[in-house]
């Protein structure tokens, strides 16, 4: 039977634990072993006590885990010397990050360890309840509308009171994959007038069905979807014209919300600096995309600038700011990978089944995955 060790993660203001203990209790009656880091789970306010309850054993530190797990689930990407303290042979699982994290990938390889990167599970129907992007981005769609919500100074909904009435803040969010969407459905549970644009034609239906306006705009005609269902590259023309349609209607604004991004490439740039500009004093731009190069020209990844009175809030790694439930959605994804790769403790199925083909990344000694070679030889 494997046993799954649980590190607590170490990279700064991480906060989330990948698996709580009620994953780690059903593991154990599936009869797998977990070893759990003592303290793994304290920022996201799951105590020892209750993985001892689940029936984990506490490991003192960090060593005593990678010694023993001949599968590691984490959240974060393993530092280069975490993934040097692997087991030969072991399973590696969790966010790999390979553009940014190519010697880990590298020494992962090298100790032989299989690892499966949870954001390459492929988007398939079959896949959706171990999809960890979607998860952490329906969190960070969430909790970008918060910040919007207590950055302006003004209230979201229409108020009608004795002191007057209060007309609705304005709401635009750009790009409504999951995190757009999420975001669109909580500023409209807060009561905000929510507006929002996705080059994607089958998005307009599920904007309007969230009671926010698609916003129509004259774009040229171009091949917007990947067969996988992810946005392509757009054309300069294409930008500039969708920068004129949003440019139009920056000065009703009072938040935008940028979620816009094309796998595996820089983020597009749908505001400019001249663009900013046209915003109402006191507005306010969350730019979810800040770490792929940001949707703003302003916006400076993990930090909050000020431009002629507008804020823009680089926000990075929001899930963390929501440790409890994002823990929770993730260890859940962590969970039903775990259950896919091993119905039954001791009967791992075939992995070269199409999930674990598609999410793994090293195997034997080496990168398997073409691409992700590539990027990583390219450093
Ligand atoms: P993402 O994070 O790559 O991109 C976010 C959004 O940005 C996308 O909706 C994209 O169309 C949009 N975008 C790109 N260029 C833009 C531009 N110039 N202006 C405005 N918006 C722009 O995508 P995501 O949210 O992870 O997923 C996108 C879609 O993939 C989902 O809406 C869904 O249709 C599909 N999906 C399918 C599954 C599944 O079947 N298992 C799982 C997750 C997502």
């Amino acid at each position: 039977m494997p046993v799954i060790g649980v590190p607590r993660e170490t990279f700064p203001g991480e906060t989330r634990v990948a698996l709580i203990p009620q994953h780690a209790g059903q593991l154990v009656r599936d009869t797998h072993a977990v070893v759990v880091q003592r303290g793994a789970g304290h920022a996201a306010s799951f105590a020892d006590d209750q993985y001892e309850a689940a029936g984990a054993t506490l490991a003192s530190d960090a060593d005593a885990v990678f010694e023993q797990a001949e599968i590691v689930v984490k959240v974060r990407p393993p530092a280069e010397d975490e993934a040097a303290k692997m087991k030969r042979g072991a399973i590696y699982l969790g966010f790999l990050s390979p553009a940014t994290h190519g010697a880990s990938v590298r020494s992962l390889a090298q100790q032989g360890v299989t690892a499966y990167a949870l954001e390459y599970v492929p988007r398939i129907s079959r896949a959706q309840s171990m999809d960890a992007l979607s998860s952490m981005a329906t969190v960070a769609g969430y909790r970008a509308v918060l910040i919007a919500a207590s950055a302006i100074g003004k209230m979201f909904p229409l108020l009608i009171t004795a002191a007057g009435t209060v007309p609705p803040a304005t709401v635009l969010v750009l790009g409504a994959g999951v995190a757009g969407l999420q975001a669109i459905a909580t500023a409209k549970r807060l009561g905000a007038k929510v507006e929002a644009f996705d080059p994607r034609p089958a998005v307009a239906e599920q904007v309007r069905s969230l009671g926010a306006t698609f916003v129509e705009m004259e774009l040229p005609k171009e091949d917007v979807e990947t067969a996988g269902g992810y946005a392509r590259e757009q054309s300069a023309e294409f930008l500039r014209k969708e920068q004129e349609a949003i440019g139009a209607r920056l000065p009703k604004v009072h938040a935008v919300i940028t979620t816009a991004q094309v796998f595996g490439q820089r983020a597009p740039i749908l505001v400019t600096a001249e663009m900013v500009s046209r915003m109402p004093s006191g507005s306010v731009i969350v730019d979810l995309a800040s770490e792929s190069g940001g949707n703003c020209e302003l916006t400076r990844p993990g930090a909050t600038i000020e431009h002629r009175g507008v804020t823009i809030v680089g926000a990075s790694n929001l899930p963390a700011s929501v440790p409890i439930d994002a823990s929770q959605m993730y260890s859940r994804n962590v969970y039903n990978l775990l259950k896919h790769m091993y119905p039954k403790a001791d009967a791992p199925i075939d992995s070269d089944e199409e999930i674990l083909r598609g999410a793994r990344l090293t195997r034997d000694g080496a990168i398997v995955n073409e691409a992700v070679r590539a990027l990583v030889e390219r450093g």
